[in-house]
């Protein structure tokens, strides 16, 4: 076996521990819970009915929620976005960027790309060989270009994205209801404890820890849930709220918002009674997003919304720049009939083929 290949076993390996940690607090807690409060220290057949039904669906929602969260695979983007072998060729063989550049303008006639890198030159990856979609990004941790990447996480070993962002914020969502309910239900025992009015057992130490446990979660997820629940109410990802992305107008960190309503709709979906359960609601498909229009025009920077402008094809693009030249969606823009292109390909390349790998 090459060395290079057992060290990227090892990392996959390594990468789980994490994941085994959270798994093992969560069945110790379990564990200590059920058993050791539940059934040893809760006197009250009542109290201690009402604590175990609450605590199991809290529970399973969590556990469901982040298993889908682990084991849901990154989307990435399809092989339309993928050079022909004879363009491959081609861009590998080519030095200058410029050149390199209409190359990837050619093949990216048909796609539906309104965002650009910070030179406004067509965003491609080296890595994977494929023209980005928009908010798509690489992962170095995944080796793999995820479409709508918000950061990967080593809690869930897995990168966080299109496929599984809904999942994420509920998996966020039931582990600090997890953790409130452990910690406000605890309190009191922990207090008995403390104050000498409950015996003396081994129940004592696993009801302390618990609470302390439970308390320190909670603490640190509820920051974390706050802030996605802040980036779904504006339509943003993680990426994006670090670096905003940039359109053919320019960058725009408001570029996706569609407004509250709709923006909540983009990650949880149309249907109410779905947004609580871990299932797959998400609009769209990854790769298009409904694109904001923005008044390119300085002098009247008002901002209109239309959420269904969905891709448009070249046509499209050009009948509409016809009829409404003081209003422009984020084109897909060929780049012979465009010389601002040819003037931003000659920038910089340095942001070509960029990396991502946000840890969160
Ligand atoms: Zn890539
Ligand atoms: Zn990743």
């Amino acid at each position: 076996m090459a060395p290079t290949h057992v060290l990227r076993c090892c990392q996959r390996g390594l990468a789980w521990i994490p994941v085994i940690f959270i798994a093992l607090v969560v069945c110790w807690s379990y564990y200590a819970y059920v058993v050791e409060l539940c059934i040893y220290t809760i006197p009250c057949i009542g109290e201690k009915i009402i604590y175990m039904v609450v605590f199991h669906l809290s529970f399973v929602m969590f556990v469901w929620s982040y298993w889908k969260t682990i084991f849901t695979r990154p989307a990435k983007p399809s092989k339309e976005f993928s050079l022909a072998k004879a363009e491959k060729e081609q861009y590998v063989r080519e030095e200058r960027p410029e050149t390199q550049q209409e190359i990837l303008w050619r093949a990216a006639t048909n796609l539906p790309l309104y965002t650009r890198t910070g030179a406004g030159v067509i965003r491609y990856c080296d890595r994977c060989q494929v023209i980005k979609p928009d908010r798509c990004h690489h992962c170095s941790a995944c080796d793999m270009c995820v479409l709508k990447m918000d950061h990967h996480c080593p809690w869930v070993n897995n990168c966080v994205g299109f496929s599984n962002y809904k999942f994420f914020i509920l998996f966020l969502c039931y582990s600090l209801i997890y953790c409130l309910f452990i910690a406000a239900t605890v309190l009191q025992y922990f207090i008995k404890f403390w104050t000498n009015e409950l015996p003396d057992t081994h129940a004592k130490f696993h009801v302390l820890f618990l609470f302390f446990v439970a308390a320190m979660f909670c603490i640190s997820i509820l920051s974390l849930f706050s802030y996605h629940l802040w980036l779904v109410g504006k339509n943003r990802s993680t990426i994006e709220a670090f670096r905003a992305p940039v359109f053919r107008t320019g960058s725009d960190k408001n570029g996706f918002s569609l407004g509250f309503r709709k923006n909540i709709g983009q990650v949880f979906g149309d249907q109410k009674k779905f947004w609580l359960l871990p299932i797959f609601t998400s609009q769209g498909d990854g790769v298009t997003f409904p694109a904001r229009l923005v008044n390119v025009d300085p002098e009247q920077p008002t901002v209109s919304l239309q959420p269904e402008a969905k891709i448009m094809s070249q046509n499209n693009v050009q009948d509409k720049e016809e009829h409404a030249d003081h209003v422009t969606e984020h084109q897909n823009q060929n780049p012979i009939q465009s010389a601002e292109t040819v003037t931003v390909s000659m920038e910089t390349e340095s942001l070509r083929g960029e990396e991502t790998s946000h840890l969160i």
